[in-house]
């Protein structure tokens, strides 16, 4: 079967398409953080950015 639905974006991060087995939600990632907030109110998980320090490429020459 195809995701017919790509416009189908995931309510918690806007970024991804829901998933048919986290629907309506992308990942159970974003289901839990919906299930943090149904529970708890208005509780903000941060964010899942990765930031990776950048390492100095080689000046030296
Ligand atoms: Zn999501």
């Amino acid at each position: 079967m195809k995701a017919a639905n790509n416009n189908n974006l995931c309510p918690i991060c806007e970024t991804n398409p829901a998933l048919p087995d986290h629907h309506p939600f992308c990942s159970a990632r974003c289901a839990d953080v919906d299930l943090g907030r149904w529970l708890k109110g208005n509780y903000v998980i941060p964010g899942d950015k990765a930031e990776v320090p950048e390492s100095d490429p080689d000046d030296a020459f």
